[in-house]
């Protein structure tokens, strides 16, 4: 098989296989043909990932936060030496077009790799004096154990998201893929060992679900990081609790982008596109509510239609394609599904809405105009390329129907009014926001969702008070005095 790795998971330093583990088939979902067949890890193998990892922490841990650093940094360059390929294979795994993997996931997986490698040498604690000569200090200390638990849309982006906080802390992870993109989380653990990393610093085990969950109860295990949908993270969340373990959650969204008439109508076009297009709509922080103001709506749909006739849908590996299939089969009948109830709900099409015939998973990129907020489409997460247009009149009113959602992971707004602008933000139910663009996501910026779409924070500065703690210590300079 094409890309058949040397075995499913990579434990201690090595690739490590058992056969016992259910297997799982990688489809590549521009033709459905199975690319590599891995086993999901048995309770043996998670042991052997959590031993390993829990064996190597301490030691990692206390090697300097520059030599953890340089090891990050040098796994940075090694992927970006290798994009062009670490990009093909990101391709085959998700269906993603090679266009978008080359610029958009070993790259962002370098980035967060070279920034957190950057940071830690300058972990610290601070010192606090106090009164009469005594003084506090904090000690910067590392959680242990962390668990990553991926999603199947950004699988480098995520592995190197949670692996390079946690490492640069002087953590170890046992990072836990997607099973329908399991293959370059492998590829992360290969070059980070590589790049300096002593064995068993990040190790990844494959599965389903439920070796994420025994996982996240094991004892051994400090953190969870997870990336997923809500239902998944309420589970997740409370499975953790039980253990009283550090989370961050990074769940999904239906954030969103709010267009006024003063706004430059092709760039919100663009951010439009951008918000729900890229990677065929499977983007957690999508702006999939595009509401429009009465005003320029007929022209934003209609700039909108013209510009989505001019997608290039087609074989991923062709670097002119900018729309590949979905990442499995079962994503896309999910989409197709919404689809036929934005339909049935009175929803108006006005672009796309389906199936594009053939071996892959490809439909067309859609677009519903006259929603509601009632409807379906407008309420839940469909993580397809599906848009919905609502109308608006008053900024007062686009506020509350923006904010009237369980979610609060992104959230947009087009304007040339300047301080409109800021007023929305300051409105806006959502952790992450963009004013006159939409869904960059640098590792600089922190990144993360309020109310169901999340706890904590990925990348910046924030990541790190996520994947360490602080240890007081007070230091008396005095007799100590006692009541009697
Ligand atoms: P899921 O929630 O289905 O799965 C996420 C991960 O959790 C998978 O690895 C899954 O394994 C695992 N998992 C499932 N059940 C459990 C459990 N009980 N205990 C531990 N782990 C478990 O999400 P998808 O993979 O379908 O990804 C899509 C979702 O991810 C969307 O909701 C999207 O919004 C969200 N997302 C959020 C992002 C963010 O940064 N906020 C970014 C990207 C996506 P398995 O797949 O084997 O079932």
């Amino acid at each position: 098989m094409k890309f058949q790795p040397k075995a499913s998971h990579f434990i201690n330093g090595e690739y490590v296989e058992d056969t016992n583990g259910a297997p799982i088939d990688v489809i590549y979902p521009a033709t459905g043909e199975v690319i590599a067949r891995l086993h999901s890890a048995t309770p043996e193998i998670v042991n052997q990932a959590l031993n390993s990892a829990k064996s190597a922490q301490a030691k990692w841990e206390a090697m300097s936060g520059t030599e953890r650093g340089r090891v990050l940094r040098r796994a940075a360059d090694i992927m970006r030496e290798r994009n062009y390929d670490l990009s093909v294979l990101e391709t085959h795994d998700t269906g993603k077009p090679l266009q978008e993997t080359l610029v958009a996931d070993a790259t962002s997986g370098a980035d967060a790799l070279e920034y957190f490698g950057g940071l830690a040498a300058s972990l610290t604690g601070e010192h606090i004096p106090l009164g009469g000569g005594d003084f506090v200090y904090t000690i910067r200390e590392a959680l242990g154990v962390c668990v990553g638990i991926g999603a199947w849309n950004y699988p480098t982006q995520i592995a190197c998201w949670k692996g390079a906080p946690a490492l640069a802390c002087g953590n170890t992870m046992v990072f836990k893929p997607s099973e329908t993109t399991p293959l370059s989380a492998l590829q992360v653990a290969e070059i980070l060992i590589e790049a300096g990393a002593p064995k068993g610093v990040y190790n990844v085990v494959q599965g389903y679900g439920d070796v994420g969950a025994s996982l996240v109860t094991d004892p051994r295990v400090a953190k969870v990081s997870l990336t997923g949908s809500v239902p998944t993270g309420r589970k997740v969340y409370a499975a953790a609790a039980d253990g009283m373990k550090h989370v961050t959650m990074e769940l999904g969204g239906k954030s969103p982008m709010i267009v006024f008439d003063d706004a430059d109508v092709e760039n919100a076009v663009s951010g439009a596109i951008l918000g729900n297009f890229y990677s065929s709509g499977q983007v957690c922080s999508n702006g999939t509510r595009v509401f429009v103001q009465k005003g320029i709506k007929e022209q934003f749909l209609a700039r909108l239609s013209e510009r989505l006739a001019t997608a290039k849908i087609g074989d991923p590996l062709d670097e002119e394609v900018n729309f590949g299939p979905m990442v499995s089969e079962n994503q896309m009948n999910i989409a197709l599904g919404y689809i036929e109830k934005g339909r049935a709900e009175g929803a108006r099409l006005v672009y796309g809405g389906e199936r594009i015939d053939g071996d892959g998973f490809y439909m067309q990129p859609t677009v519903f105009a006259d929603v509601t907020d009632d409807m379906t489409i407008a309420r839940e997460e469909i993580f397809g390329p599906v848009m919905s247009v609502l109308d608006f009149d008053t900024e007062e009113e686009v506020m509350a129907r923006a904010n009237d959602t369980e979610f609060g992971l992104a959230a947009g707004v087009f304007t040339n009014d300047l301080t409109r602008a800021h007023r929305i933000v300051a409105g806006f139910e959502a952790g992450t926001c963009y004013i006159n663009t939409y869904n960059l996501a640098p590792v600089e910026a922190p990144f993360g969702g309020s109310k169901m779409s999340g706890v904590g924070r990925e990348n910046s500065k924030l990541a790190i008070n996520h994947f360490s703690e602080m240890k007081t210590v007070y230091v008396s300079m005095n007799d100590v005095e006692a009541p009697y």
